[in-house]
């Protein structure tokens, strides 16, 4: 089932076995709720189990064995890495020397679970179950691989989880096994990997670092603290993961109750100026964005000037347009009118002109014209009545 996702994502990475069926048994052994049946000790159970675990694995496999954002002493050190070792997410050294890794490739294409490069459900549990990178990298932790306790806790890596899961059945019966182990096992898994992949894709981000880490009020709730991953992927050096008062952060109240209690030394908290830093972004986006508003209305405002000056200039090539026209044409009237002028003028010149050469008005020259054509006429009539009476006549 996890084979086939994984290689929907285009990964020629097999599943193994070993890997894939502790993932499966403990998410089939989490139902065993539903067999034990609803109980509000057992709600309990898991989340205290939960957020006990959520703990050890945040403020200790992360702030203090992969980052050495606080001090402790050496005992203290060993129950930490003991305690965080019953979350089942491998040994102490493995768990540092990989984040190390991650933060030294975050999104990188040697980044080992980069939602952005190798999908999502690769970044969530993919990596994990194709046993690729199962082995220890000691040469990213050497500060921690002197110690052979932790050497030793690394080796024997399930040890701590099966005591665990054998105190919590002993202790409060199935009810302890089934909602206080399994269950609450699996969610810590998720919770766990979810930063590794929601956080790398989902949420908002304060700081511009080089990876695609983010900020998410829920899941600093649900881990303690980790859902400010683009705080800590900007400070890894700082305990804190929140950096302003309202973005919460259990782990690091918890470390600093135990700060005040003597069992922690030297936690480094985000200096004011980083605080200050994140008030400054938030600030800068906000001015950014009224200048960006603003902008945007003065480019409107002058499109509509533009609008409206084109409109105006349109409205008077009209109306020129049609002064021309009207022009053009009392022009071309008057043009015509002269032109009808000279042509007046001109007959009458040559009226005047045929009666000089005459000497007879123009009147009386039709009048003579037309007694001759007459005239004319009634001589053809008389010719051809003599020409019928001759054709008809007989001869003498
Ligand atoms: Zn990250
Ligand atoms: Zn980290």
């Amino acid at each position: 089932m996890f084979g086939s996702e994984v290689r929907e994502l285009g990964h020629r990475r097999d599943v193994r076995f070993q890997s894939a069926a502790g993932f499966l048994l403990v998410h089939v052994a989490a139902l065993g709720v539903f067999a034990v049946g609803f109980s509000w000790k057992g709600v309990a159970l898991c989340l205290a189990s939960y957020y006990l675990r959520m703990f050890a694995v945040t403020a200790g496999f992360h702030r203090y064995f992969a980052h050495r954002t606080y001090k402790l002493g050496r005992s203290a050190q060993f129950l930490l890495a003991l305690l965080a070792q019953t979350a089942a997410q491998k040994g102490v050294l493995w768990w540092a020397s990989l984040h190390r890794h991650h933060h030294r490739y975050s999104d990188l294409p040697e980044d080992v679970h980069s939602p952005l490069r190798e999908g999502f459900w690769w970044s969530h549990i993919g990596w994990i179950l194709s046993g690729e990178y199962d082995e220890t990298d000691l040469s990213r932790v050497p500060d921690l691989a002197r110690y052979a306790e932790l050497r030793w806790l690394d080796r024997n890596q399930y040890l701590a989880t099966l005591l665990y899961a054998t105190a919590m059945a002993l202790v409060f019966g199935p009810v302890g096994l089934f909602y206080g182990y399994f269950l609450s096992t699996a969610l810590l898994w998720h919770g766990t990997f979810s930063i590794n992949s929601v956080m790398h894709v989902f949420g908002r981000r304060a700081f511009e670092t080089s990876d695609g880490s983010r900020n998410s009020f829920l899941f600093a709730v649900l881990t303690m603290g980790e859902g400010w991953h683009n705080n800590h992927h900007r400070y890894p050096g700082s305990a804190a993961q929140g950096l302003r008062w309202w973005q919460i952060d259990a782990s690091f109240y918890l470390l600093w109750i135990a700060e005040r209690m003597g069992v922690v030394r030297g936690l480094r908290r985000a200096p004011a100026r980083w605080r200050e830093a994140t008030a400054r972004v938030i600030r800068g986006r906000r001015a950014r964005f009224d200048v960006a508003l603003e902008l945007a209305n003065d480019r409107m405002a002058q499109r509509i000037a533009g609008l409206s000056e084109r409109w105006g200039k349109l409205k008077d090539l009209t109306a020129l347009a049609a002064h021309q026209a009207l022009n053009d044409y009392d022009r071309r009237r008057e043009a015509a009118a002269l032109r009808l002028a000279t042509l007046e003028a001109s007959y009458a010149a040559a009226v005047k002109r045929l009666e000089a050469a005459t000497g007879k008005h123009v009147e009386e020259l039709r009048t003579e014209i037309d007694q001759t054509r007459s005239n004319l006429l009634s001589i053809l009539e008389t010719l051809v009545l003599t020409a019928e009476t001759l054709r008809t006549a007989r001869p003498l």
